[in-house]
């Protein structure tokens, strides 16, 4: 019997504790949030904001979960050290906790520029917990004015709530479009055009540089010298990992916490998985975090099973994402704006009928794409990318009109694997 501890109740928590009960029914398993709700889907935060999804059905597992998998949760409760020689974790209120085997899985935490003046006033937010979702929406009925700073995955969905929860808005983006880590400029531009024809509107190449207002949000400042009236200011400028509970400690870090392939630490009994991991990257062949909601599942999966003594590989991460707004739906996945003028590019764009195709090709292997309007088939593209497969016979006809999904089919090693989107 082991005492297994799990720092975070949420996507690689969860399915870590899953996998290692699922074999191991007598062991200790404590998972601990700081947060003081039962586990959510943290993707949907966003449909709650735009009351599209209420509260109850953001729910991941249900309540009972955890009585029913003899799982001791700890909530409200925030993790401020390890100390791996101890083996033990303190908690903010002093008490302490011992384990035989650690995984951290905190995820990460929105990020706030450090030297944007006057941050600290009330209105300001990241969108990351049911929290922030909440607090947004206590300040809805006293304001009419939004901005949202930043134009990526969250920033957009954070738009979009409020958006529905009418108020006027503007996206402000430093770069020329939004969505820049996920599309390329035209099939960005296919979202920004649904946006604005929405009534939102989008300030790019432009930044905020001072949030005004005294103690209450009341406008911001631009780089132009623009002032913008708003009470609510989104901040979506990405996310930092939340590793400040093991600063002082040998576990090596770089954004984020350094894994092996089995997703263990430099220290063996501690694991990472999540948000707060930084694995390796399938397509970029690089160590990064990939912060997304699959790849934490999947790391937290590897994670219970090596620490209960399997020997699991983690083939490693891939960026990917999948957007819908205005009944407008995108998936990206891989490099989809490549630097290295050896990747070739075929493309569709069709902005009438709104569809956009684009791949991207490293001799002949896919290493990236991009589905806009029609997104059907992706599965079987993603796991041509993960399979690095040569896919020298079907080249000519991705972006053709008579694209044949059952010759791409063909061309899958791991047909049990693929995804139906
Ligand atoms: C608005 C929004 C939309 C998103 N949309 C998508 C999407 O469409 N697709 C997608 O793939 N991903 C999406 N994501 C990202 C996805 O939610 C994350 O990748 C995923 O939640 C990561 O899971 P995780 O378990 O690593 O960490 P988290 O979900 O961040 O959970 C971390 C857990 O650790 C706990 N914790 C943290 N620090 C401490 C501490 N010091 N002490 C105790 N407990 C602690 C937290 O309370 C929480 O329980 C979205 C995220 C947001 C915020």
């Amino acid at each position: 019997m082991k005492n297994f501890v799990i720092i975070g109740n949420s996507a690689a928590g969860i399915s870590a504790a899953e996998a290692i009960r699922q074999k191991d029914k007598k062991s200790k398993i404590t998972i601990i949030s700081e947060e003081d709700y039962h586990s959510y889907c943290r993707c949907l935060i966003s449909y709650f904001l735009a009351g599209e999804i209420p509260e109850e059905k953001l729910v991941f597992r249900p309540e009972d979960f955890y009585k029913e998998n003899n799982l001791n949760l700890i909530l409200n409760k925030k993790v401020v050290k390890v100390e791996p020689k101890k083996n033990i974790i303190k908690f903010e209120d002093k008490t302490s906790l011992g384990y035989d085997m650690l995984l951290i899985a905190t995820g990460a935490s929105s990020k706030f520029p450090p030297d944007l003046k006057g941050l600290k006033k009330k209105g300001v937010f990241g969108l990351r917990t049911i929290r922030d979702a909440k607090e947004i929406l206590n300040l809805v009925p006293s304001s009419s004015s939004s901005c949202i700073l930043g134009g990526g995955l969250v920033s957009l969905k954070a738009a979009y709530g409020l958006l529905k929860r009418g108020q006027e808005l503007k996206i402000i983006v430093k770069s020329k479009f939004v969505l820049s880590q996920m599309l390329d400029e035209k099939g960005a531009g296919l979202f920004m055009k649904k946006f604005q024809e929405a009534g939102v509107e989008i300030m790019t190449a432009r930044d905020i540089v001072e949030i005004l207002g005294n103690g209450d949000l009341k406008a911001v400042r631009l780089d132009s010298g623009k002032v913008i009236a708003c009470s609510i200011l989104v901040v979506g400028k990405g996310v930092n990992p939340n590793t400040d509970l093991i600063k002082d400690t040998q576990l090596n870090l770089d954004k984020g916490i350094l894994v092996d392939q089995y997703m263990k630490s430099s220290i063996p009994n501690i694991f990472a998985a999540g948000d707060v991991a930084q694995t390796f990257d399938l397509v970029y062949k690089n160590s990064v975090v990939n912060a997304l909601w699959p790849n934490a599942i999947e790391q937290g999966r590897i994670s219970g099973l090596n620490m209960i003594g399997e020997n699991l590989k983690y083939d490693g991460s891939m960026t990917m994402n999948s957007i819908g707004f205005f009944d407008l739906p995108a998936i990206s996945m891989g490099i989809t704006r490549p630097k290295n003028p050896e990747l070739e590019e075929l493309v569709l764009f069709d902005e009438k009928r709104n569809i956009c195709k684009k791949f991207v090709l490293d001799k002949n292997h896919l290493v990236g794409m991009i589905a806009i309007g029609d997104i059907s088939n992706c599965g079987v593209f993603l796991r041509l990318i993960k399979e690095g497969t040569d896919i020298t016979s079907i080249k000519n006809e991705l972006v053709s009109e008579t694209f044949s999904y059952a010759k791409v089919l063909d061309l899958v090693k791991h047909k049990d694997e693929v995804f139906i989107l």
